[in-house]
């Protein structure tokens, strides 16, 4: 330990359902906006800890919804982004963002060199490693993992509203994502659902994908939902219940493994 987390904080990683028997893997890097006691609030209102710019509103929920639905495991940060955003590598400016968007990040500013280091090694690597570990292990067991990773954006950012209400997002294998706009496409529950939207490949948003998806070879896609729409549970559970049965659809259309 390098004296980020407390003993007493526990784990920045949690794992649920580990035994599942089905094939998905869901990962939630933004799931709270909990901060580790030591970095106090990083300069930031109660207003912006509770927003979207220390986490992804909802998305824990609806990914728990769906793993029980879909007999998955999920893996998900206890740790807010603002202290270590885990979609993003420890070289990328993004890790640890010194705006978030319109918020400027003060405890983010002017870190040295063994700050950054401790939050690599107490809040990135252990998650890195334990969804690493699940992918590679289903792979040696024989079995095939599908990797979806979930997030929720904001519906107003820059002060502009976005139409948007959920985006399909993948890197080089879109097999998945093809699926899944394919069913979206013939459905009728009426959602605005687009691909690599509000953000792409060229955001920096699909390094989970690439490290725990493309590098085994894994079908692998990641979910943005505007999180004004899974405010509530009644609203998670109609978003959870939409989104199996587009992961059921995509998944049933890939070749055998
Ligand atoms: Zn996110």
């Amino acid at each position: 330990m390098t004296g980020l987390l407390t003993e007493a904080e526990g784990d920045p990683v949690a794992i649920e359902n580990a035994q599942a028997k089905g094939e998905f893997l869901f990962v939630c890097e933004h799931a709270s906006n909990r901060m580790p006691e030591s970095l106090g609030t990083l300069g930031l209102s109660k207003d912006a800890l509770e927003s979207h710019v220390a986490w992804d509103p909802g998305a824990l929920a609806v990914s728990r919804l769906l793993c029980e639905k879909l007999d998955g495991t999920l893996i998900h940060q206890r740790f807010s982004r603002l202290a270590y955003d885990c979609n993003r590598p420890p070289e990328s400016d993004a890790a640890m963002p010194v705006l978030s968007e319109v918020y400027d990040v003060p405890g983010n500013r002017s870190m040295s060199a063994a700050e950054r280091r401790s939050r690599v090694e107490e809040i990135y690597l252990p998650f890195h490693e334990a969804v690493t570990r699940a992918v590679a292990d289903r792979k040696a067991a024989g079995r095939r993992p599908v990797l979806v990773t979930m997030h929720s954006f904001t519906p107003i950012y820059f002060g502009k509203p976005r139409t948007v209400e959920l985006g399909i997002l993948h890197d080089a294998d879109g097999r998945l994502a093809d699926g899944m706009l394919a069913a979206a496409a013939i459905g009728e529950a009426g959602y605005d659902v687009r691909r690599n939207e509000p953000y792409g490949p060229a955001d920096g948003v699909t390094h989970s994908l690439i490290e725990y998806g493309i590098r085994f070879g894994v079908p692998n896609v990641m979910i943005e939902i505007r999180n004004d729409l899974i405010r509530d549970k009644i609203g998670q559970r109609v978003m959870a219940d939409y989104l199996a049965g587009l992961l059921a659809k995509s998944v049933a259309a890939l070749p055998a493994h």
